[in-house]
């Protein structure tokens, strides 16, 4: 039988507005019977991508699980761009695969929407759900007991019964650096094709070209490479980044244009083994930080976001006891998603830069064999495209 505590200032604290964390206020929202008494915490900080969301230069290919759920919270952006075949390939071997939506009787396999019209329209949403928000310093957790968790932003101090870490910030649990960087950047092809998205695996990193959800005749460039010539090509002028690009990628779109500045990432893996401590739990890429590599960082986060409102569906109305059962049904609910696509998006990152030919080469079969048996594609396509059902 749970034991009760003495009430709190909140039943549960977000640290963080970014996608993850006002998912799940806008989750917890519908789920509470006092909504008000959950409350997002949003730094006024500048964000380790851009100084605001919207000079944020991501773009984020959204699964179609994904796209469901925001729209369920009344947070689709207007503007995205839909993806109907993604093309994989090699650079230099053999090898290609094609995932198309008609294989999956779906109107689209994804969608890419810019990161500052997302986090605009959930902001949106959030502020009309009836939680509270507080913008301002950095927050801070200070101590936990049994009781619940004491944070600060700024001067003021507050009490909740739990927090939900939603910053952002990389978990140093387990890491590793991949010896990568990313450029990202907008383009324009000269043999454009409409709805297609290509990640093309290199021996410096995966190079990805997704459609433009703003610009509808360009497209979005993520570039992998090693960090010396990432460094290299980030000083290069807009004819010269052009011309290595279209090199890099091949002429499958023709010839690649660039329409605005490169902006240059680091890119690391770092997860933490156990996304619970006591009332503190970690979701999106406070709990993980994967290799952009097949766009599934934010989606991962969304799905962790679904599973902690489900967890905690019971306890909500009854916040004065604890909640050690429903955080653990959250952890056991998540193992085996996160660790699957975490691996996942690790392998992709590496196995085509390993410098060994037997396994670039078998790497290369596999993509073939993928694109001439339907069965072995449709297993991978699922999980990228939808992710664990839960
Ligand atoms: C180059 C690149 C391309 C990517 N492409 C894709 C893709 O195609 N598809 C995909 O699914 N994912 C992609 N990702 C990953 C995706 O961007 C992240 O997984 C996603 O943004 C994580 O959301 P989040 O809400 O957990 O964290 P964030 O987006 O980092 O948001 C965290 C928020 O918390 C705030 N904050 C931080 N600290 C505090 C604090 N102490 N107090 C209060 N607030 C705080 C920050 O200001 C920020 O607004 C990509 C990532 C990169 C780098």
């Amino acid at each position: 039988m749970p034991s009760e505590t003495s009430a709190c200032e909140f039943d549960i604290a977000i640290l963080g507005g970014g996608p993850v964390g006002c998912a799940l206020a806008l989750l917890l929202a519908r789920l509470s019977p006092r909504p008000e008494r959950i409350v997002m915490l949003q730094s006024d900080a500048a964000s380790r991508y851009g100084h605001t969301p919207e000079m944020d230069p991501r773009v984020l290919a959204v699964n179609h699980g994904s796209r469901v759920l925001l729209e369920s919270l009344g947070a689709w952006p207007e503007r995205c761009a839909d993806i109907r075949t993604i093309h994989v390939s090699q650079r230099g071997r053999l090898g290609r695969t094609l995932i198309k939506h008609t294989d999956f009787a779906v109107p689209q396999l994804g969608c890419v929407v810019r990161y500052g019209a997302l986090i605009e329209q959930l902001t949106r949403a959030v502020q009309a759900s009836g939680v509270s928000v507080r913008h301002g310093a950095s927050a801070e957790i200070r101590h936990q007991d049994a009781r619940g968790v004491q944070l600060s932003q700024g001067q003021d101090i507050l009490q909740s019964a739990i927090v939900v870490q939603a910053d952002g910030g990389s978990p140093t649990e387990i890491r590793r650096t991949y010896q990568q960087m990313a450029l990202l950047t907008r383009v324009r092809a000269s043999l454009p094709r409409t709805g297609w998205a290509f990640e093309r695996f290199t021996r410096e990193g995966p190079l990805a070209i997704l459609p433009h959800p703003e610009a509808t005749d360009q497209q979005s460039i993520v570039w992998c490479c090693a960090p010396e010539r990432a460094e290299h090509l980030h000083t290069l002028n807009a004819a010269d980044f052009s011309l290595a690009l279209t090199q890099a990628f091949g002429g499958r779109l023709g010839s690649l244009k660039v329409q605005e500045k490169v902006s240059l990432f680091p890119l690391a893996l770092s997860v933490r083994a156990a996304p619970v401590n006591g009332r503190v739990i970690a979701i999106g890429n406070a709990a993980q930080t994967l290799h952009p590599v097949a766009g599934q960082g934010l989606n991962l986060g969304l799905r962790d976001a679904a599973s902690l409102a489900i967890a905690l569906r019971d306890w909500l109305p009854v916040t004065n006891q604890e909640p050690s059962a429903a955080l653990e049904q959250f952890v056991h609910m998540r193992q085996p998603d996160r660790q699957l696509t975490t691996h996942l998006t690790d392998l992709m990152s590496r196995v085509f830069t390993s410098g060994w030919p037997i396994i670039e080469h078998s790497a290369g079969l596999a993509l073939l064999a993928m694109d001439l048996i339907p069965a072995l594609r449709a297993p991978l396509a699922r999980h990228l495209l939808q992710g664990l059902r839960l």
